[in-house]
Protein backbone atom coordinates (compact mmCIF):
# COMPACT_ATOMS: atom_id res chain seq x y z
CA UNK A 1 0.00 0.00 0.00
CA UNK A 2 0.93 3.12 -1.18
CA UNK A 3 0.07 6.81 -0.54
CA UNK A 4 0.60 10.38 -1.34
CA UNK A 5 -0.01 13.86 0.06
CA UNK A 6 1.11 15.82 -2.21
CA UNK A 7 1.52 19.56 -1.88
CA UNK A 8 0.30 19.94 1.85
CA UNK A 9 2.06 22.29 4.69
CA UNK A 10 4.16 20.17 6.70
CA UNK A 11 5.22 21.19 10.57
CA UNK A 12 7.90 18.49 10.48
CA UNK A 13 7.96 17.87 14.73
CA UNK A 14 12.19 19.07 14.71
CA UNK A 15 10.69 23.18 15.17
CA UNK A 16 12.03 23.72 11.69
CA UNK A 17 10.04 26.11 9.25
CA UNK A 18 6.74 24.74 8.47
CA UNK A 19 7.29 24.36 4.01
CA UNK A 20 5.32 22.93 1.57
CA UNK A 21 5.97 19.08 1.06
CA UNK A 22 5.24 15.82 -1.17
CA UNK A 23 4.93 13.04 1.88
CA UNK A 24 5.04 9.19 0.75
CA UNK A 25 3.60 6.42 2.81
CA UNK A 26 5.03 2.85 2.04
CA UNK A 27 3.48 -0.36 4.31
CA UNK A 28 3.91 1.34 8.05
CA UNK A 29 6.66 4.22 6.96
CA UNK A 30 7.20 7.07 5.47
CA UNK A 31 9.26 6.88 2.57
CA UNK A 32 9.66 9.99 0.89
CA UNK A 33 9.24 13.78 2.31
CA UNK A 34 10.38 16.20 -0.14
CA UNK A 35 9.87 19.99 -0.26
CA UNK A 36 8.04 20.83 -2.84
CA UNK A 37 8.01 24.52 -2.46
CA UNK A 38 7.84 27.31 -0.19
CA UNK A 39 5.11 27.86 2.65
CA UNK A 40 5.14 31.49 2.18
CA UNK A 41 1.85 32.55 4.28
CA UNK A 42 0.59 29.32 6.03
CA UNK A 43 -3.08 30.95 6.09
CA UNK A 44 -2.66 29.93 2.28
CA UNK A 45 -3.35 26.46 2.68
CA UNK A 46 -6.68 27.37 3.76
CA UNK A 47 -10.15 27.04 1.88
CA UNK A 48 -9.19 23.97 0.03
CA UNK A 49 -11.26 20.87 0.99
CA UNK A 50 -9.79 18.28 3.41
CA UNK A 51 -6.34 18.02 4.95
CA UNK A 52 -4.30 20.78 4.59
CA UNK A 53 -1.44 20.62 7.47
CA UNK A 54 0.41 17.52 8.26
CA UNK A 55 2.59 16.65 11.68
CA UNK A 56 4.01 13.79 13.14
CA UNK A 57 1.52 11.74 15.24
CA UNK A 58 1.43 13.33 18.53
CA UNK A 59 3.11 12.13 21.63
CA UNK A 60 1.98 12.43 25.51
CA UNK A 61 4.33 11.73 27.58
CA UNK A 62 2.23 11.33 30.61
CA UNK A 63 -0.80 9.42 29.92
CA UNK A 64 -2.47 6.84 32.80
CA UNK A 65 -4.64 5.06 29.50
CA UNK A 66 -5.42 1.86 30.51
CA UNK A 67 -9.05 1.45 29.31
CA UNK A 68 -9.82 0.62 25.40
CA UNK A 69 -12.25 3.92 25.67
CA UNK A 70 -9.05 5.90 26.67
CA UNK A 71 -7.05 4.63 24.01
CA UNK A 72 -9.83 5.23 21.08
CA UNK A 73 -9.83 8.80 22.08
CA UNK A 74 -6.17 9.26 22.56
CA UNK A 75 -6.44 8.18 18.35
CA UNK A 76 -9.25 10.43 17.79
CA UNK A 77 -7.04 13.58 18.90
CA UNK A 78 -3.97 12.49 17.74
CA UNK A 79 -1.90 10.99 19.84
CA UNK A 80 0.11 7.71 18.43
CA UNK A 81 2.19 7.36 21.43
CA UNK A 82 1.84 7.21 24.75
CA UNK A 83 4.04 7.10 27.88
CA UNK A 84 2.18 5.51 31.01
CA UNK A 85 3.68 6.78 33.62
CA UNK A 86 3.03 4.56 36.30
CA UNK A 87 1.05 1.36 35.04
CA UNK A 88 -1.29 0.36 37.46
CA UNK A 89 -1.03 -3.50 37.26
CA UNK A 90 1.87 -6.02 37.01
CA UNK A 91 2.34 -6.22 33.17
CA UNK A 92 2.31 -3.50 30.77
CA UNK A 93 -1.26 -2.34 29.40
CA UNK A 94 -1.54 -2.54 25.61
CA UNK A 95 -3.89 -2.12 22.92
CA UNK A 96 -4.88 -4.36 20.45
CA UNK A 97 -2.97 -3.23 17.00
CA UNK A 98 -4.78 -0.63 15.58
CA UNK A 99 -7.14 0.42 18.30
CA UNK A 100 -5.27 2.44 20.13
CA UNK A 101 -1.48 4.55 20.38
CA UNK A 102 2.01 2.86 20.72
CA UNK A 103 2.24 2.59 24.79
CA UNK A 104 5.41 2.70 26.39
CA UNK A 105 5.12 1.90 30.04
CA UNK A 106 6.80 2.26 32.83
CA UNK A 107 5.77 -0.38 35.82
CA UNK A 108 4.23 0.35 39.22
CA UNK A 109 5.71 3.57 40.99
CA UNK A 110 8.11 2.74 43.20
CA UNK A 111 7.64 4.53 46.76
CA UNK A 112 9.25 4.35 49.54
CA UNK A 113 7.13 1.64 52.20
CA UNK A 114 6.67 4.03 54.65
CA UNK A 115 4.73 7.08 52.46
CA UNK A 116 3.57 4.30 49.95
CA UNK A 117 -0.04 4.65 49.31
CA UNK A 118 -2.05 1.55 49.29
CA UNK A 119 -2.64 1.37 45.27
CA UNK A 120 -2.43 -0.78 42.39
CA UNK A 121 -0.33 1.72 40.49
CA UNK A 122 2.41 1.88 43.61
CA UNK A 123 4.81 -0.43 44.10
CA UNK A 124 6.40 0.12 47.80
CA UNK A 125 9.67 -0.42 48.47
CA UNK A 126 11.27 -0.52 52.37
CA UNK A 127 15.25 0.51 51.21
CA UNK A 128 17.54 0.54 48.59
CA UNK A 129 17.88 -3.15 48.16
CA UNK A 130 14.28 -3.52 47.99
CA UNK A 131 14.28 -0.86 44.97
CA UNK A 132 16.79 -2.95 42.79
CA UNK A 133 14.61 -5.79 43.60
CA UNK A 134 11.69 -4.07 42.21
CA UNK A 135 13.47 -2.83 39.18
CA UNK A 136 14.78 -6.15 38.38
CA UNK A 137 10.77 -7.84 38.79
CA UNK A 138 9.73 -4.54 36.49
CA UNK A 139 12.00 -5.16 33.97
CA UNK A 140 11.33 -9.03 34.17
CA UNK A 141 7.54 -8.18 33.58
CA UNK A 142 8.13 -6.16 30.22
CA UNK A 143 8.17 -2.70 31.45
CA UNK A 144 10.21 -0.13 29.33
CA UNK A 145 10.62 2.74 31.94
CA UNK A 146 10.96 2.73 35.46
CA UNK A 147 9.09 5.12 37.57
CA UNK A 148 10.98 6.32 40.83
CA UNK A 149 8.39 8.22 43.39
CA UNK A 150 7.67 11.09 45.63
CA UNK A 151 9.17 9.60 49.31
CA UNK A 152 12.35 7.89 47.90
CA UNK A 153 15.77 9.27 49.47
CA UNK A 154 18.57 9.96 46.94
CA UNK A 155 20.04 7.06 48.37
CA UNK A 156 16.79 4.75 47.16
CA UNK A 157 17.09 6.66 43.87
CA UNK A 158 20.84 6.42 43.08
CA UNK A 159 19.99 2.71 43.56
CA UNK A 160 16.98 2.83 41.32
CA UNK A 161 18.82 4.39 38.53
CA UNK A 162 21.80 2.17 38.42
CA UNK A 163 19.74 -0.93 38.12
CA UNK A 164 17.57 0.68 35.81
CA UNK A 165 20.36 1.55 33.50
CA UNK A 166 22.26 -1.62 34.09
CA UNK A 167 19.34 -3.38 32.54
CA UNK A 168 18.90 -0.72 30.03
CA UNK A 169 16.25 1.50 31.03
CA UNK A 170 15.15 4.65 31.15
CA UNK A 171 13.94 6.05 34.50
CA UNK A 172 11.29 9.01 35.29
CA UNK A 173 11.30 10.60 38.48
CA UNK A 174 8.35 11.91 40.57
CA UNK A 175 10.47 12.73 42.92
CA UNK A 176 9.82 15.11 46.53
CA UNK A 177 11.89 13.82 49.39
CA UNK A 178 14.90 13.48 46.82
CA UNK A 179 15.51 17.39 45.04
CA UNK A 180 15.15 17.53 41.35
CA UNK A 181 18.71 18.84 41.31
CA UNK A 182 19.57 15.53 43.15
CA UNK A 183 17.71 13.84 40.79
CA UNK A 184 19.07 14.99 37.79
CA UNK A 185 22.54 14.54 39.04
CA UNK A 186 21.87 10.68 40.15
CA UNK A 187 21.28 10.10 36.57
CA UNK A 188 17.31 10.21 36.11
CA UNK A 189 16.20 10.29 32.51
CA UNK A 190 13.21 12.53 32.77
CA UNK A 191 11.06 14.48 36.10
CA UNK A 192 7.29 15.21 35.62
CA UNK A 193 4.86 17.49 36.73
CA UNK A 194 5.43 21.40 37.27
CA UNK A 195 6.28 21.60 40.80
CA UNK A 196 8.33 19.77 42.65
CA UNK A 197 7.58 20.36 46.02
CA UNK A 198 11.47 20.26 47.43
CA UNK A 199 12.39 23.24 49.52
CA UNK A 200 15.47 23.48 47.58
CA UNK A 201 13.75 25.06 44.76
CA UNK A 202 12.09 27.96 47.45
CA UNK A 203 14.37 30.56 48.45
CA UNK A 204 16.09 29.86 51.98
CA UNK A 205 14.91 32.45 54.29
CA UNK A 206 11.16 31.06 53.08
CA UNK A 207 11.70 27.25 53.67
CA UNK A 208 10.79 27.49 57.51
CA UNK A 209 7.62 29.21 56.95
CA UNK A 210 6.98 26.55 54.00
CA UNK A 211 7.50 23.69 56.29
CA UNK A 212 5.31 25.52 59.13
CA UNK A 213 2.32 25.88 56.21
CA UNK A 214 2.78 22.25 55.44
CA UNK A 215 2.52 21.31 59.15
CA UNK A 216 -1.13 23.15 59.59
CA UNK A 217 -2.62 20.49 57.09
CA UNK A 218 -4.71 23.32 55.47
CA UNK A 219 -4.47 23.32 51.58
CA UNK A 220 -2.30 20.55 50.03
CA UNK A 221 1.70 21.21 49.57
CA UNK A 222 2.12 22.23 46.29
CA UNK A 223 -0.25 25.57 46.62
CA UNK A 224 1.97 26.76 49.46
CA UNK A 225 5.18 25.64 47.68
CA UNK A 226 4.02 28.10 44.43
CA UNK A 227 3.08 30.71 46.66
CA UNK A 228 6.75 30.73 48.26
CA UNK A 229 8.92 30.45 45.04
CA UNK A 230 10.64 32.99 43.80
CA UNK A 231 10.09 32.28 39.62
CA UNK A 232 13.71 34.42 38.93
CA UNK A 233 15.53 33.25 41.88
CA UNK A 234 18.63 31.82 42.19
CA UNK A 235 17.45 28.59 43.62
CA UNK A 236 15.18 28.00 40.12
CA UNK A 237 18.32 29.03 38.29
CA UNK A 238 20.35 26.19 39.84
CA UNK A 239 17.92 22.97 39.43
CA UNK A 240 17.07 24.59 35.82
CA UNK A 241 20.93 25.24 34.99
CA UNK A 242 21.68 21.17 36.27
CA UNK A 243 18.37 20.20 33.85
CA UNK A 244 19.79 21.91 30.91
CA UNK A 245 23.26 20.87 31.59
CA UNK A 246 22.20 17.18 31.91
CA UNK A 247 19.68 17.08 29.25
CA UNK A 248 16.91 15.80 31.88
CA UNK A 249 13.29 16.38 30.16
CA UNK A 250 10.51 17.50 31.40
CA UNK A 251 6.77 16.43 31.38
CA UNK A 252 5.14 19.34 33.06
CA UNK A 253 1.34 18.38 32.81
CA UNK A 254 -0.15 21.94 33.52
CA UNK A 255 -3.26 20.86 32.06
CA UNK A 256 -3.43 18.49 35.07
CA UNK A 257 -2.77 21.36 37.52
CA UNK A 258 -4.98 23.78 35.99
CA UNK A 259 -8.04 21.76 36.45
CA UNK A 260 -7.01 20.69 40.08
CA UNK A 261 -6.34 24.50 41.02
CA UNK A 262 -9.07 26.26 38.98
CA UNK A 263 -12.05 23.74 38.12
CA UNK A 264 -11.61 22.28 41.71
CA UNK A 265 -13.76 19.54 42.64
CA UNK A 266 -15.07 18.69 45.83
CA UNK A 267 -12.30 17.48 47.11
CA UNK A 268 -10.26 19.86 46.60
CA UNK A 269 -12.25 22.38 48.08
CA UNK A 270 -11.85 20.35 51.09
CA UNK A 271 -8.02 20.17 51.14
CA UNK A 272 -7.93 24.25 50.61
CA UNK A 273 -10.44 24.08 53.65
CA UNK A 274 -13.85 24.84 51.66
CA UNK A 275 -17.02 23.98 52.41
CA UNK A 276 -17.25 21.80 49.38
CA UNK A 277 -21.05 22.08 48.80
CA UNK A 278 -21.05 25.56 49.20
CA UNK A 279 -20.19 26.86 45.44
CA UNK A 280 -18.87 28.99 43.87
CA UNK A 281 -15.70 29.50 45.62
CA UNK A 282 -15.43 33.16 47.17
CA UNK A 283 -13.24 35.88 44.83
CA UNK A 284 -10.29 35.90 47.16
CA UNK A 285 -9.77 32.37 46.84
CA UNK A 286 -10.69 32.19 43.31
CA UNK A 287 -8.05 34.57 43.16
CA UNK A 288 -5.18 33.21 44.90
CA UNK A 289 -5.62 29.77 42.93
CA UNK A 290 -5.14 31.91 39.38
CA UNK A 291 -1.98 33.51 40.93
CA UNK A 292 -0.62 30.21 42.19
CA UNK A 293 -1.29 28.49 38.35
CA UNK A 294 0.51 31.66 37.12
CA UNK A 295 3.24 31.21 39.08
CA UNK A 296 3.18 27.57 37.77
CA UNK A 297 3.19 28.59 34.15
CA UNK A 298 6.40 31.67 34.85
CA UNK A 299 8.16 28.22 36.40
CA UNK A 300 8.17 26.27 33.00
CA UNK A 301 8.79 29.51 31.30
CA UNK A 302 11.35 30.15 33.00
CA UNK A 303 12.63 26.09 32.71
CA UNK A 304 12.51 26.86 29.08
CA UNK A 305 14.31 29.97 28.35
CA UNK A 306 17.36 28.73 31.04
CA UNK A 307 17.59 25.39 28.22
CA UNK A 308 15.38 22.54 29.97
CA UNK A 309 13.54 20.52 27.49
CA UNK A 310 9.78 20.77 27.91
CA UNK A 311 7.93 18.19 26.25
CA UNK A 312 4.01 17.63 26.40
CA UNK A 313 2.41 15.58 29.16
CA UNK A 314 -0.96 15.63 30.36
CA UNK A 315 -2.05 13.09 33.32
CA UNK A 316 -5.37 11.73 32.21
CA UNK A 317 -7.60 10.58 32.83
CA UNK A 318 -7.21 12.85 36.29
CA UNK A 319 -10.68 14.50 36.83
CA UNK A 320 -11.37 17.08 33.76
CA UNK A 321 -8.34 15.70 31.94
CA UNK A 322 -10.05 13.72 29.50
CA UNK A 323 -7.74 11.56 27.18
CA UNK A 324 -6.61 13.65 23.97
CA UNK A 325 -8.56 16.92 24.63
CA UNK A 326 -6.23 16.93 27.49
CA UNK A 327 -2.99 16.92 25.64
CA UNK A 328 -4.37 19.85 23.26
CA UNK A 329 -5.08 21.61 25.88
CA UNK A 330 -1.35 21.37 27.15
CA UNK A 331 0.18 22.82 24.27
CA UNK A 332 -2.19 25.71 24.83
CA UNK A 333 -1.06 25.89 28.34
CA UNK A 334 3.03 25.58 27.13
CA UNK A 335 2.03 28.24 24.68
CA UNK A 336 1.08 30.44 27.56
CA UNK A 337 3.84 29.13 29.29
CA UNK A 338 6.23 30.95 26.69
CA UNK A 339 6.44 28.23 24.45
CA UNK A 340 6.25 29.37 20.97
CA UNK A 341 3.54 27.63 19.01
CA UNK A 342 6.45 25.78 17.29
CA UNK A 343 7.90 24.78 20.28
CA UNK A 344 4.94 23.93 21.39
CA UNK A 345 4.47 21.27 18.49
CA UNK A 346 8.05 19.96 19.09
CA UNK A 347 7.38 19.28 22.76
CA UNK A 348 4.29 16.85 21.82
CA UNK A 349 6.41 15.22 19.20
CA UNK A 350 10.05 15.56 17.92
CA UNK A 351 11.32 16.96 21.66
CA UNK A 352 8.97 14.03 23.40
CA UNK A 353 9.73 11.05 21.12
CA UNK A 354 13.79 11.75 21.48
CA UNK A 355 12.55 11.99 25.21
CA UNK A 356 11.68 8.37 25.60
CA UNK A 357 12.92 6.50 22.95
CA UNK A 358 16.34 8.07 22.68
CA UNK A 359 17.85 10.16 20.11
CA UNK A 360 17.80 7.29 17.34
CA UNK A 361 13.07 7.10 17.56
CA UNK A 362 11.98 6.38 14.66
CA UNK A 363 9.26 8.91 14.94
CA UNK A 364 7.89 11.86 15.91
CA UNK A 365 9.42 13.83 13.17
CA UNK A 366 8.68 13.55 9.54
CA UNK A 367 11.58 12.20 7.87
CA UNK A 368 11.86 9.17 5.26
CA UNK A 369 12.24 5.21 7.38
CA UNK A 370 10.07 7.26 10.36
CA UNK A 371 7.09 5.84 11.28
CA UNK A 372 4.49 6.54 9.41
CA UNK A 373 2.34 8.52 12.59
CA UNK A 374 0.52 11.30 11.16
CA UNK A 375 -2.30 13.95 11.82
CA UNK A 376 -3.38 15.93 9.55
CA UNK A 377 -5.20 18.95 9.89
CA UNK A 378 -8.15 21.42 8.01
CA UNK A 379 -5.94 24.27 9.58
CA UNK A 380 -2.43 25.31 10.68
CA UNK A 381 -1.63 24.98 14.40
CA UNK A 382 1.22 27.57 13.56
CA UNK A 383 -1.69 30.69 13.41
CA UNK A 384 -3.40 29.45 16.48
CA UNK A 385 -2.29 26.54 18.54
CA UNK A 386 -5.97 25.82 19.22
CA UNK A 387 -5.85 24.77 15.59
CA UNK A 388 -4.54 21.34 16.82
CA UNK A 389 -8.01 20.29 17.64
CA UNK A 390 -8.91 20.66 13.79
CA UNK A 391 -7.84 16.92 13.26
CA UNK A 392 -9.48 15.12 9.75
CA UNK A 393 -7.75 12.11 9.66
CA UNK A 394 -4.90 10.05 11.98
CA UNK A 395 -2.83 7.32 10.80
CA UNK A 396 -1.20 5.37 12.61
CA UNK A 397 1.80 2.82 11.20
CA UNK A 398 0.47 3.77 7.79
CA UNK A 399 -3.31 2.95 8.49
CA UNK A 400 -6.36 5.76 9.04
CA UNK A 401 -6.63 4.72 12.67
CA UNK A 402 -9.69 7.38 12.74
CA UNK A 403 -11.28 9.98 10.54
CA UNK A 404 -13.78 12.96 10.46
CA UNK A 405 -17.03 12.49 9.67
CA UNK A 406 -18.18 13.71 6.32
CA UNK A 407 -21.33 16.05 6.56
ZN1 LIG B 1 0.66 10.82 36.67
Amino acid sequence: MRRALDGVIIIDGSGAPARRARVVIEADRLVEVVEVGEVGEVGEARGGEGALVVMPGLVDAHAHAESDEAFAALLAHGVTTIRNPATAGERPLRPAPGRGPDVIAAGPAIDHAARAADIASICPAADADAVRRAVARHVDAGFDWIKLYNGLTPEMVAAGIEAAHHAGRRVLGDLVATSWREGAELGVDGLCHAVPRHAEMLPAARRADYAARCATGKGPAYLHWLELLEVRGDEVARTADVLAARAVPLDVTLVALEAALLHADARYRQQVGLDPLAAPAPAHVIDRLRAAFDTALALVGEMHRRGVTIIAGSDTPRHLVPPGASLQRELRLLCRAGLSAHEAIAAATGAAARALLGDDADRGVLRAGARADLVLLDKSPLDDIDNVGRVTEVILAGQTVWSRPRR
